[in-house]
Parts: C-alpha cells; sequence; structure tokens
C-alpha cells in the first residue's frame, strides 16, 4: 500500500480501498496539498520522497520545514518500517542549515508531536530554525 501523486497533481492511493479514508484526510491536509501543488511554497528541497519549503510565519530567519511528501500525521503515527525516512529528514535538515549559512553558529531541529505538543499540522514535518540565538528554555 502507498501514496503517489497523480500527473493532474491530486494525491491518490495506490493500494488497498482500506487507504479511501486516509486519502480523503490527505486532500484536506495543507502540507499535502503543497505536495500536490495546489498551495503555493518557498521550496528549497526536494526529492522522491521529501520535500522542504519556507515557513509561511517563520521564528527565526531561517525557519524551513521539512516533510515526508506522503501523508504521516505524526510521529506517533510511525512504523519502523519508516525509521529511515526519519533519518532522511534530519540530513536534509542538516543540509540545508548548511545551505542557508546557519550550520556553522547552530541551528534548532524540531519535530512538535500532538496537542500538547504544539502540533497544529497534522502532517509530519521537522523545524529547521536558525539565524538567531535559540531561547534556553524548550516548552
Ligand atoms: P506545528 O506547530 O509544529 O504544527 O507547525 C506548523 C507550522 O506550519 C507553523 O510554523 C506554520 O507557520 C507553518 N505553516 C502552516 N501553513 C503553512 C503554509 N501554507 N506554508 C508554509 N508554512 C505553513
Ligand atoms: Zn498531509
Amino acid at each position: 500500500m502507498g501514496w503517489a501523486i497523480s500527473k493532474t497533481k491530486s494525491v491518490i492511493c495506490v493500494g488497498k480501498a482500506q487507504c479511501i479514508k486516509r486519502v480523503k484526510m490527505a486532500e484536506r491536509c495543507v502540507f499535502c496539498r503543497i505536495v500536490a501543488g495546489e498551495i503555493p511554497a518557498d521550496i528549497v528541497y526536494q526529492d522522491e520522497d521529501l520535500l522542504a519549503f519556507r515557513d509561511i510565519m517563520p521564528q527565526a530567519p531561517t525557519h524551513v520545514l521539512i516533510i515526508p511528501k506522503t501523508h504521516i500525521t505524526s510521529v506517533a503515527e510511525l512504523t519502523e518500517r519508516q525509521a529511515n525516512l526519519v533519518g532522511r529528514l534530519i540530513i536534509v535538515a542538516r543540509n540545508l542549515a548548511k545551505k542557508e549559512g546557519v550550520a556553522g553558529k547552530g541551528y534548532r531541529l524540531a519535530i512538535n508531536c500532538g496537542p500538547e505538543g504544539g502540533q497544529v499540522v497534522p502532517h509530519l514535518h521537522l523545524h529547521l530554525l536558525g539565524g538567531r540565538q535559540m531561547d534556553a528554555k524548550l516548552g
């Protein structure tokens, strides 16, 4: 079972019928709509599986979101088989930090999970924040 972006740029399911519910969720998801090209974004990187774009309300001079192109709601939904994908999210963030010129002084990577974790958009995303001193307090 899996997901794909059709030539008409809509999110389609390429697996079993049970995933129809997830297709509908993905159609509504703002980040899936960015992946599908339905909502504009300032894209800074993409490959077959991952997309990175600038946050619309940046909290630092560099604020990039790195996401899987497939709809994964949060860290809570990850499977063991997606461990490599998550590792690549971090590697892409590391590479973008260098490209953005913030690697030398340092940067913050953050993933919010669920309402109390501060997650607003229900599509897994890694925040890359840099270009200013980060607050010591995380909460
Ligand atoms: P979180 O609170 O971890 O779910 O973060 C969601 C982030 O997505 C916030 O920093 C928002 O500013 C950002 N965001 C929401 N909609 C968009 C969008 N259309 N394009 C870029 N960033 C967005
Ligand atoms: Zn999504």
